[in-house]
């Protein structure tokens, strides 16, 4: 049984202020019966740690340097973010493959070193609004899953989340309904099962794109949306926790 897992990503948004009353707030009210996740930029990773000690909240970061360390100016890795605190971190978000050119080798790569590092990669998958009109989306979908899927064993993909998130519904208020998300989820859990039926079976699979406290119950109503990964919303306590716990 796959329990409902909901992320937050803040992607470059935070504050120390808001990373005080935000945090406080979600450890406080955050529903047990979920698996909550927050993604706050990488220099308020170590303070945020400090908040969630003592509480089911996990933090993640939102990228990572594929090298373990070295003359990478600017950059981070994945035993860094261990060091901060972080249980996981986002790989292939499409902000960093269309602003920041990360193609699926980069994807395999920092996927990789998150998991050697003992991160949770959560690898992000998702088609533009060009490609769903031309009829593309499984094929961009199974193209960018499958650079992940070929390149790492059964073992090392079980340690893995991913999550759907479509271009167009980024960031846009345009969420994907739920029939069309869980075509694409159904999809994703195909191309797992004809890896490894097992995989398919435990693995999250999770829904991104506009997604708010009032449309999240039924988009986790799918039977293959496993929770979300949230942008916007996660930036208000009332509405990321409504999330977390969908009326
Ligand atoms: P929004 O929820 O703001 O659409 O962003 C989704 C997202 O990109 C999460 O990674």
């Amino acid at each position: 049984m796959r329990r409902l897992l909901v992320a937050g990503n803040w992607k470059m948004n935070a504050s120390k202020v808001m990373l005080n009353e935000l945090l406080a707030s979600i450890v406080e009210n955050a529903p047990q019966q979920t698996d909550v996740v927050v993604f706050p930029p990488a220099p308020y990773l170590m303070a945020a740690s400090d908040k969630l000690q003592g509480s089911a909240v996990k933090l993640g970061g939102q990228n990572i340097n594929p090298n373990d360390s070295g003359a990478y100016t600017g950059e981070i890795s994945a035993s860094m973010m261990i060091d901060c605190g972080c249980e996981a971190v986002l790989v292939g978000h499409s902000e960093r493959r269309t602003l920041y050119a990360e193609t699926d080798a980069d994807v395999l790569a920092k996927t990789e070193a998150a998991l050697n590092a003992g991160l949770i990669p959560y690898v992000c998958i998702g088609e533009t609004l060009a490609e769903r009109e031309a009829n593309q989306t499984e094929a961009v979908i199974e193209q960018q899953i499958n650079a992940v899927l070929n390149g790492l064993n059964v073992q090392q993909l079980a340690k893995c989340v991913f999550a759907y998130e479509p271009v167009w519904a980024i960031g846009t208020g345009k969420t994907a309904s739920p029939e069309q998300a869980q075509q694409v989820h159904a999809f994703i859990r195909g191309l797992l099962a004809a890896k490894d039926e097992k995989l398919a079976l435990n693995s999250h699979v999770l829904y991104g794109g506009s997604v708010k406290a009032d449309n999240a119950k039924e988009l986790f109503a799918q039977q293959d949306i496993d929770g979300g990964l949230v942008g916007g919303a996660s930036l208000k306590a009332e509405e990321f926790l409504g999330i977390c716990n969908p009326a």
